[in-house]
């Protein structure tokens, strides 16, 4: 499961390896955060517009990559905070999919690189995520309502966070990074007039560089102990 705060995070973060994991028969499912209503400079389209711009968008881009199921929870593009709701509304999709693995973004903000300083919606998705994994998703008695709906405790393996800079986990995408650009490409309100093609590969090949992989994503990984 990719738990990301736009339509776009995945491909921009993880895609190659989504594409590699649905390669290989895995069955991969995203939760999208905000409904990417803020996304645009063109004064020509509406917030109601966009979202549904960037919906077409965000599912073309999983056909590529093979992920069948897309969940957009739809709360309000860069107003996203890590509140309960958010974490029972992403522990009700753990515990309805029972995901071995998630990737989901970093919930510390990071300062170490010119002219970017992270988003916050980011911020909270990674923060939301994390505490849905645990322990909201594995406790049955935290969030009785998604008992209620018949929805049991589940045990998460492994988490993956989308962070280069404490990566200790880096998975080659050499073999799926045409697949990652063709998904990237499908965001058009977001990557138009750019080189996505360029830009994938020079990103992916500067993070595969420490461990001499032409083409890689890295990771920060915790595993969990499940009986
Ligand atoms: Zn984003």
């Amino acid at each position: 499961m990719v738990v990301v705060a736009h339509a776009d995070d995945a491909e921009f973060g993880c895609s190659g390896t989504v594409a590699s994991w649905c390669r290989q028969g895995m069955e991969v499912v995203y939760v999208i955060c905000t409904d990417g209503s803020k996304g645009t400079s063109d004064p020509s389209i509406t917030s109601q517009e966009l979202v549904q711009i960037r919906k077409r968008e965000q599912e073309a881009a999983a056909r590529v990559l093979g992920v069948k199921t897309v969940v957009f929870l739809g709360y309000e593009d860069s107003m996203l905070e890590p509140t309960l709701a958010l974490r029972r509304d992403i522990a009700r999709e753990i515990r309805r999919h029972r995901p071995d693995v998630v990737i989901c973004p970093s919930p510390t903000r990071n300062l170490s690189h010119q002219g970017y300083i992270g988003h916050p919606d980011h911020i909270a998705a990674g923060e939301a995520a994390l505490s849905a994994v645990f322990p909201a998703a594995r406790d049955r008695l935290t969030f009785p309502e998604l008992l209620a709906e018949g929805l049991e405790p589940h045990k998460v393996r492994e988490v993956l966070i989308s962070d280069r800079d404490n990566a200790d986990t880096w998975i080659d995408v050499s073999d799926t990074i045409e697949t990652a650009i063709e998904a990237l490409q499908q965001h058009v309100s977001q990557v138009g007039g750019w080189d996505v093609a360029k830009g994938m590969r020079q990103w992916r090949a500067n993070t595969g560089k420490p461990k001499n992989i032409p083409y890689a994503e890295a990771f920060k990984s915790f595993q969990f102990w499940v009986d």
